[in-house]
């Protein structure tokens, strides 16, 4: 919805217009996958799917929220006192910044918000994330917070950390925030020093959700992040970016097989996330494809991630790119989307084969998006 049909709709709601509009992207995860945790290396890029925050502050400490999505639903919380959980679902997302926020010692006011996105849910593109960088943009806003980019990405973090309770690593955030147009992003999660990295002009994203039901994600995602943590505290390091194949080969006997298979999984892709930023810088397909191949089978065998839908989509798009593409599941797992990387020309036939066999093959039908790389966290006065 374009601006001025969204601020008529927020005084329509409030009775006042808004004083401004924050707006943060999803994003798509080229490689490096279950590295962010580990303190590894990942290569995600923000998308032209956005969350649009409008916004204005209270005189009084209520917190109002609608979202087009849920227009049934109106969350409401004051900001003074403690913040716990409420019985909107979606409302949580919005409690879970200013808990964060209050925690690290902010005062917060009261605040009237509207929220429009593109950003499809729950299909893997992270529009938690984008929903929690604009808040925290909205709030840094209004409040003068004078949060930098990486706290505003950290504070999405924690709040899915500590509130939401998903244990999800600094990735989806930080690459929200810090989006560039054109651009994929090269993070250290361990330093959260990053790199831009072009993407070149003839190479399209598509991303394609297997739309398969995920259940039990979060118990799942959050069991992975502890066998890791175990790996490592066997290793002896604090997280996996401080070993080796070569140590864990070493000691492969002291690990339960799935302490060893992902920690298998992550220290091997970090090692592609670097080999596959430089194919980028030199628009290399080939070495992509192999990159992104040997990432999918990791996640399939050592992480054991993915589904046979995902597996399916993988199969489906890389039998009719051949060595045009370069393809593998992307985002958390157990289900959501694939990522696939070719030239323009291909998109079409990536397209109609997925029409063609996805349904046939597992009684779902996927959604297919294709996409630029887009800019990350907006925040302007209206
Ligand atoms: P993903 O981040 O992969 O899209 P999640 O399950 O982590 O999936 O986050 C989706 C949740 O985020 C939704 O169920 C909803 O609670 C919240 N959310 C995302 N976008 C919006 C929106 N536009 N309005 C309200 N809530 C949203
Ligand atoms: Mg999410």
């Amino acid at each position: 919805m374009n601006v001025n049909t969204l601020a008529e709709k927020f005084t329509d709601i409030y009775s006042i217009e808004p004083q401004g509009m924050s707006s943060a992207p999803g994003r798509v995860n080229i490689i490096g996958e279950f590295t962010d945790y580990n303190d590894g290396f990942v290569l995600p890029c923000a998308l032209e799917f956005r969350t649009v925050v409008l916004f204005r502050a209270r005189e009084d400490t209520i917190v109002n929220v609608h979202s087009l999505d849920y227009p049934t639903e109106k969350e409401s919380f004051s900001v003074a006192g403690k913040i716990t959980t409420g019985p909107s679902q979606w409302g949580n997302y919005i409690r879970a910044i200013v808990f964060v926020l209050k925690r690290a010692g902010y005062s917060l006011p009261g605040m009237d918000i509207l929220i429009d996105s593109n950003v499809p849910q729950g299909a893997g593109l992270s529009s938690s994330a984008a929903l929690e960088v604009a808040v925290c943009g909205a709030f840094n806003h209004v409040a003068d917070l004078g949060l930098t980019a990486q706290r505003i990405a950290v504070y999405g973090q924690e709040a899915e950390n500590d509130f939401m309770d998903c244990q999800c690593g600094i990735m989806d955030q930080l690459i929200s925030v810090k989006g560039d147009e054109g651009k994929a992003l090269l993070i250290d999660c361990q330093s959260l020093e990053t790199e831009t990295i072009s993407i070149p002009e003839d190479l399209m994203l598509v991303i394609i959700n297997s739309n398969y039901p995920r259940k039990l994600v979060d118990s799942e995602y959050n069991q992975r992040r502890l066998d890791c943590e175990q790996a490592a505290a066997k290793l002896g390091v604090e997280t996996l970016r401080n070993t080796t194949m070569d140590k864990l080969v070493s000691i492969a006997s002291k690990l339960t097989i799935n302490e060893l298979k992902r920690a298998r999984h992550v220290i091997s892709e970090n090692n592609r996330v670097i080999k596959a930023t430089e194919a980028l810088q030199r628009n290399d397909i080939d070495s992509l494809r192999e990159l992104m191949s040997a990432s999918h089978l990791s996640l399939k065998h050592d992480f054991e991630v993915t589904v046979p839908e995902t597996d399916g989509l993988v199969e489906i798009c890389q039998n009719v790119l051949g060595d045009k593409g370069a393809v593998r599941m992307t985002g958390g797992g157990f289900g959501g989307a694939i990522v696939c990387l070719c030239r323009s020309e291909d998109v079409l036939k990536v397209k109609s084969a997925v029409d063609e066999n996805y349904e046939k093959q597992f009684n779902l039908k996927a959604d297919v998006y294709v996409c630029k790389a887009g800019d990350g966290l907006k925040v302007i006065s209206l």
